[in-house]
């Protein structure tokens, strides 16, 4: 027999939210008093009270954090037990999944389908992988000579910090807490203000599978003020950071004025899509842009927002995108069959709409969308948008961060490398041609930590996520990840 199919909306008034900060194992209350609404962007209600952490509260769990450091409860234990403790918390989040998807709908938007089939189970799966890892990476013995043994070993870093923002809020947090935590460091996760929830309940799930207490803190709170104060800490080793170039920038600066801390930034995209003449199925092509654009709203850093088509079938793939468009249109989150939900907040929903306004302005042609929608819900919603563009405009360089698509024309495949390499960005990018040696060749020549050929949004916890250029260094995922969250120690030891 079929499960009978869930009441989201009863579901949601059900719920009670804790916003309180999670440090040393436990709930507790946040040192300067204050809170802030958290705002769902279904309907622009609040769904209830979270801390506002400040510094103090930062304090409070980067000394949680380093007292579990110090002492080992979880830094000098074997792998294989760290191991156990970890496949347990993949499996509780699994548990808790339509508690956690829930929680993700509300606090940011996207529809529950893909919370519940998507952000719960990508986020288990990141946590069981580096689970499974931990207690199969062998350390290493330099060929030194006879007279000498070097042996080169991964020791846990420290405490890290941990700032993700708010487009998969559970998923970034996994990409930290995954190789992080695997290695034995401790960490202090600060979430996005505007998507706090689902960490704060990762962290008592953690606590429920055994993770001691200290070892995982998180404290939500704003950037300028949470965020900062945990990225000048003195006695925070690294900061795992997700978000936007902008924001990298200051992670950086704040190294600089505090303890040279390790910094890695995973940043923004503008990834282009490069579609050739010789491609066999345009229609796949426009069916996968499409996919790929206006999934979690257009909000993913990877998002293929710059269209390059050649000349000669520019006008039949712009139709063929255009097509595609209606089967996005946004509606409720919280109902099951919905593919496109709301942006995160109304800040958002201006950022997107001035951004369509600019690509009006400078000229940019209409083939579908641009506009806001749902009103009436009073939340934050817009039509799947696509321009053709001009390179120079304003919506073909900047990352807009929503459901908008430019799709440009280029003439030849010189062109069309320089075009897609002509960016600050150089997270992904897509290759479709029929032809191997072009699609090797144009793999080759651009500047992108991924590139895809003839597909997008091929994904695996085996291979790293990051970007060239202004997309940020370091890589989450894969086993790459281990070195963010680890130091190197070398031992020479004399053999006589
Ligand atoms: P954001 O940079 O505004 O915020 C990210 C996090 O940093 C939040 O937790 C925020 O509170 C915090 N923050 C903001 N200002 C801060 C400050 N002054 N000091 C310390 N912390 C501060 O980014 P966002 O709007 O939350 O997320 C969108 C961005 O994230 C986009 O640019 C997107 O491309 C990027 N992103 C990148 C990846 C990747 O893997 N490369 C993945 C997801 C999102």
């Amino acid at each position: 027999m079929s499960k009978p199919s869930i009441n989201w909306h009863e579901r949601a008034a059900l719920l009670k939210i804790d916003g309180r900060p999670f440090i040393g194992g436990r709930r507790v209350e946040c040192l300067s008093g204050e809170q802030f609404d958290c705002i769902s962007p279904i309907n622009g209600k609040s769904l209830g009270a979270v801390a506002r952490g400040q510094g103090a509260d930062i304090d409070a769990a980067v000394a949680a954090a380093r007292a579990a450091f110090d002492d080992g409860r979880w830094s000098r234990r074997p792998p294989a037990a760290r191991k156990r403790v970890l496949l347990k918390f993949a499996d509780l989040i699994l548990a808790a999944k339509e508690e956690l998807a829930l929680l993700e709908t509300l606090d940011m938007g996207k529809p529950i389908q893909y919370s519940l089939s998507v952000d719960v189970p990508a986020a288990a799966r990141c946590i069981a992988w580096y689970a499974e890892a931990v207690d199969k990476i062998y350390d290493e013995i330099a060929p030194t000579g006879p007279t000498a043994l070097a042996l080169i070993q991964r020791e846990p870093m420290g405490v890290i910090g941990a700032i993700v923002p708010w487009n998969y809020p559970m998923i970034m947090s996994a990409w930290k807490l995954g190789p992080a935590l695997a290695a034995g460091n401790s960490v202090v996760l600060k979430p996005s203000e505007k998507s706090p929830l689902t960490a704060l309940r990762l962290a008592e799930l953690a606590m429920e599978a055994g993770l001691p207490p200290g070892v995982f803190n998180v404290v939500p709170g704003f950037g300028h003020e949470a965020g900062e104060a945990l990225a000048l800490h003195m006695d925070v080793d690294a900061i795992g950071f997700t978000g936007s170039t902008r924001v990298g920038r200051k992670m950086l600066e704040y190294a600089g004025r505090s303890n040279l801390k390790r910094v890695y930034n995973e940043l923004g995209g503008k990834s282009a899509f490069l579609v050739f003449p010789d491609f066999d199925d345009l229609q796949r092509a426009a069916q996968t842009v499409a996919g790929s654009m206006f999934f979690n709203q257009g909000e993913s850093c990877n998002a293929p927002s710059r269209v390059l088509v050649h000349e000669d079938i520019a006008d039949e793939f712009a139709a063929l995108v255009a097509a595609q468009v209606p089967q996005y249109q946004a509606g409720d989150p919280l109902d099951a069959g919905t593919v496109m939900g709301a942006l995160v907040d109304e800040g958002q929903l201006r950022t997107v709409l001035g951004y369509i306004e600019s690509g009006l302005q400078e000229g940019a042609r209409v083939l579908a969308g641009a506009k806001q929608s749902r009103e009436a819900s009073g939340g934050y919603f817009v039509e799947p948008t696509v321009f053709e563009a001009q390179p120079q405009m304003k919506i073909a360089r900047e990352e807009i961060f929503g459901p908008v698509m430019s799709l440009l024309r280029f003439k030849d495949e010189a062109q069309a490398v320089a075009m897609a390499n002509d960016s600050p960005y150089g997270l992904q990018a897509s290759v479709w041609s029929s032809h191997i040696d072009r699609a090797h060749r144009v793999a080759r020549a651009l500047r992108a930590g991924t590139v895809h050929v003839n597909q997008y949004d091929e994904d695996d916890m085996t291979v790293p996520f990051g970007g060239y250029k202004q997309s940020g260094n370091g890589r989450d995922k894969s086993l790459h990840a281990f070195d963010k969250y680890t130091e190197l120690k070398t031992t020479w030891l004399r053999i006589n």
